[in-house]
């Protein structure tokens, strides 16, 4: 996995996913001003929850990134059970 800087705000990004997510683009806008960047901590996933978390390396990466099989137990056990509605 390479890590992805962004030059307009230097921010360091995991992933090019994570990286992609923080800017908008607006090809209204003249060359250069195009592109905006969002502050990823402000970012919040559908359910409120913090979209992106900064990692053990200083990059902003996805809180909610499907972790491992692996891990998969140790870290759902944490969490509260979704029940649904239909
Ligand atoms: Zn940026």
């Amino acid at each position: 996995m390479s890590a992805s800087i962004c030059v307009p705000c230097g921010r360091e990004f995991s992933s090019l996913s994570a990286f992609d997510a923080h800017q908008r683009w607006d090809y209204t806008q003249p060359p250069g001003r195009q592109v905006s960047c969002y502050d990823p901590a402000a970012l919040r996933d559908r359910d409120g929850e913090p979209r992106f978390k900064v990692n053990r390396f200083g990059r902003w990466a996805h809180a909610a990134a499907k972790p491992p099989a692996a891990f998969n137990s140790r870290k759902e056990s944490a969490r509260e059970p979704r029940t649904r509605t239909r």
